[in-house]
């Protein structure tokens, strides 16, 4: 592990060392009232807007404009085919081969559609475990199955909780869970870094534990994909989904991404909902035909997808097919393990990091505790430049994202918590 140093040039010389350095300028970095970049820690909730969106949204507009109908077929980037464009980057973001890949409507519909085909209840094995912190979209979505099928929420819903006084769930206390009610479980359905503590799963060992218990393993990925290293596949999870607007920068409310593993690739008795995009795409415009289910993940394909939404992914996509996953990560680690020395240099015994300390459980995001605070803490932060996250009752949650974010920012965000906490 790098010997990290106190004192603005060490920042410096981690920048002008830093192979990715370049990437920053690649994105529109938000700005304050006197036309200085803000200190943006908030990838984690929507990333930058990369400079190259507007003409990849650009090209499709204007192809729209001179094609109409025939854009289809007859644009730069046919239409028809558009979501293909997207998989093969995709499916290497998050480890997965490309059959298991495709992105499509929003998260939280996502979540249902992977919950229609992978929560089967029966009288016996109902119920669904989540994380007890999860995301409060996720917690809803799994809520309203439980009522769909008729199942009193109270009673299906169990949630694995962090030991008492703690923030960090612990596999000892799952294993248990399983070991008691494990043949009741019908689904586990976790958030692969969970978005509070920013504490990411060992997904591999989530998923053999539940399986060793007949549980189908499902994970929201939203605060892992271009973060952490999923390995999707390899993890032998059932489905997965995640959004394209935190880490992977396709723009506010954008499209979601969807796993489903390749075993289940042509399984054709797996129920699910259908619409015309699920169809064989050979044969899909003959239209009168009897329904073809289409192999892998695209068989989940309801509709045809919004190529604006898309074509911000793909702008997205290629950068992340220039920087590489590997040497992102490699970046993170080190960014936010200099984060973490920093804030330990305050020796401030207000802060306390929830995250954890060891790098393999964690991506680019530290969630700092700080005794005795309220959002008015925050507000001064913002007042000072730094766009960072206020978690009830005293969290901060900062996110410095190896594409655009600088040593510097790290640098300068410790610097001004520290003054205001010396307030
Ligand atoms: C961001 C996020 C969501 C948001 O869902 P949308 O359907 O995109 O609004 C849901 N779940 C998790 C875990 C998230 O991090």
């Amino acid at each position: 592990m790098t010997h990290f140093k106190t004192g603005i040039e060490f920042a410096k010389q981690l920048d002008k060392t830093d192979v990715l350095s370049d990437f920053r300028n690649q994105f529109h970095i938000p700005k304050n009232h006197h036309g200085d970049p803000l200190i943006y820690m908030c990838g984690n909730s929507l990333g930058l807007q990369p400079k190259s969106t507007q003409s990849y949204i650009n090209q499709e507009l204007e192809d729209w404009a001179n094609l109409g109908v025939e854009g289809h077929t007859q644009a730069k980037n046919p239409w028809l085919n558009y979501h293909e464009y997207l998989t093969g980057s995709m499916a290497q973001i998050v480890g997965a081969k490309p059959i298991e890949v495709v992105v499509m409507n929003t998260l939280t519909v996502n979540l249902h559609l992977m919950m229609v085909s992978f929560y089967k209840p029966t009288k016996s094995r109902y119920k669904i475990l989540i994380e007890a912190d999860a995301f409060p979209s996720d917690k809803y979505a799994v809520e309203s199955q439980l009522r769909h099928h008729g199942i009193n929420e109270k009673e299906g819903l169990i949630l694995w909780h962090p030991p008492k006084g703690e923030n960090l769930a612990k596999y000892e206390d799952l294993e248990q869970i399983l070991k008691q009610e494990g043949n009741q479980i019908a689904l586990i359905m976790i958030g692969a870094v969970n978005y509070y503590t920013g504490q990411f799963f060992d997904l591999k060992h989530i998923t053999q534990l539940g399986h060793k218990y007949g549980c189908v393993v499902g994970f929201d990925c939203a605060h892992g994909a271009g973060n952490v290293a999923l390995n999707l596949h390899e993890s032998g999870a059932d489905f997965a989904t995640w959004c394209t607007y935190k880490y992977l920068n396709s723009g506010p409310g954008s499209l979601s991404g969807c796993f489903v593993h390749e075993r289940h690739a042509y399984n054709k008795e797996l129920n699910r909902f259908t619409g015309w995009w699920s169809h064989n795409k050979n044969t899909r415009f003959k239209m009168r035909d009897d329904f073809d289910l289409m192999p892998g993940a695209e068989g989940w394909q309801l509709s045809n997808p919004p190529i604006l939404s898309m074509a911000a992914i793909k702008a997205s996509l290629d950068i992340f097919e220039a920087a590489t996953m590997p040497k992102l990560i490699e970046k993170s680690k080190l960014l936010t393990g200099y984060f973490e020395f920093l804030l330990h240099e305050l020796r401030s015994d207000r802060i306390h990091i929830i995250t954890p300390t060891n790098p393999d459980e964690r991506g680019c995001q530290l969630s700092i505790q700080v005794k005795n605070a309220d959002k008015s803490l925050f507000n001064q932060l913002t007042e000072a430049g730094v766009i960072a996250d206020w978690r009830e009752p005293d969290v901060i949650r900062c996110a410095p994202t190896p594409l655009y974010n600088q040593f510097l920012d790290v640098y300068n965000t410790v610097n001004i918590l520290k003054s205001l906490l010396n307030d």
